[in-house]
């Protein structure tokens, strides 16, 4: 099933056909189905009752407040890596109980912050960060729940800039230095040891890799509370794939069985952080062809949306399929889908044989709705691009197009007094 899908020739959204949005809200922008969010939220939200589990859908994969505030309506909470992603949360309406804090670099204002909200743990990343964590909770009179994430060295087998548990990536504690990380903590007044946390990477296409670091985990986990610790919270991560191309990533369920199987007599609770799988593919992103430029030796297809809005493809090489929102016959032609911005990095997509396109155009970009507008910045001063949210007929625009106010807002001219000697 998709709610992407095309009637005669022409791309709908649901029942609200790309061109009519395009016509209201200008180009580029990212768009969402609703009803494509609320399915996969079901399908894992389903999978994941085979386990104890608590579902923190991964903030950063897409962050605009409706998103967030439509998983957390439906009960789930949210990982988060930064004191702006707790501040999102909140006010997108998380409740505080589920909310687990990941990431390297917290700060001291962030751990405040997260204290004084009263999240439910923080997945520290080294022993610095849990004695920082132990001072501020000391400080504010309050009890820390932590968790460490072990890096348990096992490769993804994904891009590697989105590869994270291996012993050559800044995340997580050595493995060999977890058992020790846990005496350390125990010892300090103002810390809850309550979990165990791992986090691999993301885009996983095999079951392999997870499977490895659920028993490498689970050897851990027997140890650990075999010193006493009782640990509540086993918290496995995101990093399920999706298909862009022709991937076939494993089904939550088959994920979710084989944990099962693994963790087979634990009775704590099972988190997971799911992030791309469950807004991936529930958005594209819509751009206008600008102009067809043939170079000689090659055709580019010039659009208005470049790498500041959609950075996947310069970042990471990643494929994302671009088709023409409305299908118009004519030759097939090879080219390059690449933006305005002055880098050679900013494409969309290379050697894409199409119908040939003319000004004026639209694209769509599909798998978009992840790591797309979240990712997104202002370089070569555009604004940032609108997001749009369709439920069945109806379209909601959940974030307007920013303006060339909004680009300097925040600036201002100093009154200095320097002269040229
Ligand atoms: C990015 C991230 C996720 C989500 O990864 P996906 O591949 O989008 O599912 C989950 N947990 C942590 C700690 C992350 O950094």
């Amino acid at each position: 099933m998709n709610d992407f899908i095309f009637k005669e020739n022409e791309l709908y959204c649901e029942d609200v056909p790309v061109e009519q949005i395009a016509s209201e809200v200008g180009t580029p922008f990212y768009l969402y189905s609703l009803a494509t969010l609320g399915r996969h939220f079901s399908v894992f939200n389903e999978s994941s009752k085979v386990l104890n589990s608590l579902i923190c859908y991964s903030v950063k994969a897409n962050s605009n407040i409706a998103v967030l505030n439509f998983l957390f309506k439906m009960g789930w909470g949210a990982d988060i890596v930064s004191g702006g992603e707790l501040f999102r949360a909140l006010k997108a309406g998380v409740d505080a109980h589920k909310v687990v804090y990941s990431g390297v670099g917290k700060t001291e204002g962030e751990i405040e912050f997260a204290l004084k909200s009263d999240i439910l743990m923080f997945n520290v990343e080294s022993l610095p960060e849990v004695f920082l964590i132990d001072k501020v909770a000391g400080r504010l009179n309050a009890k820390a729940r932590v968790s460490f994430r072990i890096n348990p060295n096992v490769d993804p087998k994904t891009h590697p800039y989105i590869s994270t548990g291996l012993k050559k990536n800044k995340f997580g504690i050595n493995i060999k230095h977890a058992l020790s990380a846990y005496e350390t903590a125990g010892e300090l007044s103002n810390i809850d040891v309550v979990g165990l946390d791992c986090h691999i990477g993301s885009q996983l296409t095999e079951i392999a890799p997870f499977n490895d670091a659920v028993e490498i985990i689970k050897e851990l986990l027997d140890k650990i509370t075999a010193k006493g610790f009782n640990i509540k919270y086993l918290d496995l991560g995101g990093g399920l794939g999706i298909t862009y191309e022709n991937e076939m990533p494993p089904h939550p369920s088959t994920y979710m069985n084989s944990i099962k199987k693994i963790l087979k007599g634990y009775e704590g609770r099972i988190i997971f952080e799911p992030g791309r799988l469950i807004v991936g593919n529930a958005g594209i992103f819509v751009t206008k062809v600008i102009y067809n430029k043939d170079t000689g030796s090659k055709n580019f297809i010039i659009v208005d949306g470049g790498m500041n809005d959609l950075i996947r493809p310069a970042l990471y090489e990643a494929y994302h399929e671009i088709v023409p929102v409305i299908k118009r016959d004519g030759p097939r032609a090879k080219s390059d889908v690449v933006g305005p911005i002055c880098e050679s990095a900013d494409f969309l997509g290379k050697d894409r044989v199409m119908n040939s396109v003319q000004e004026g155009d639209l694209l769509a970009v599909f798998s978009a709705g992840a790591y797309g507008f979240s990712m997104s910045s202002n370089y070569n001063s555009r604004p940032r691009v609108a997001e749009v949210l369709v439920d069945k007929d109806k379209f909601y625009i959940i974030r307007i197009r920013e303006t060339y106010d909004d680009l300097i807002a925040k600036e201002t001219i100093p009154d200095y007094n320097y002269n040229i000697t």
